[in-house]
């Protein structure tokens, strides 16, 4: 990967650094700025390619800032050994996420014309 990205962590524009040290690899966002005539520079950590050591006991997958899709494989992979109490509980957790963001859509939205939804 080149070029430059948004960095997941700060969300400024930034360049990626591929480090890799001892069969592993790590990546950093550089960010570059200019202050008083000199070049700075800030890196922004963003994990490893692999966590190795925190896979031990939890077998996720658990994968650093710059996999997008990690949050969804370690809910699939938890929902696999979850048993039927944790299940409904996750259910109604979803449930609860979910009623807040279509509160806040309709808030977004405003009062209907006709006020079909205070009915
Ligand atoms: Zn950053």
């Amino acid at each position: 990967m080149g070029g430059t990205f948004l960095c997941p962590r700060c969300g400024e524009p930034g360049y990626l650094r591929i480090k890799a040290v001892s069969k592993r690899v790590y990546y950093y966002a550089r960010h570059f700025s200019w202050e008083g005539g000199k070049a700075r520079e800030r890196v922004c950590y963003l994990g490893p390619e692999r966590y190795v050591a925190g896979e031990i006991f939890n077998g996720l997958e658990q994968a650093g800032a710059l996999d997008g899709e990690r949050f969804r494989r370690y809910l699939l992979r938890l929902v696999s050994r979850m048993g039927e109490e944790d299940l409904r509980f996750l259910r109604e957790a979803v449930d609860r996420a979910l009623r807040k963001i279509e509160e806040g859509r309709a808030k977004a939205a405003g009062p209907s014309p006709e006020g079909s939804e205070e009915g």
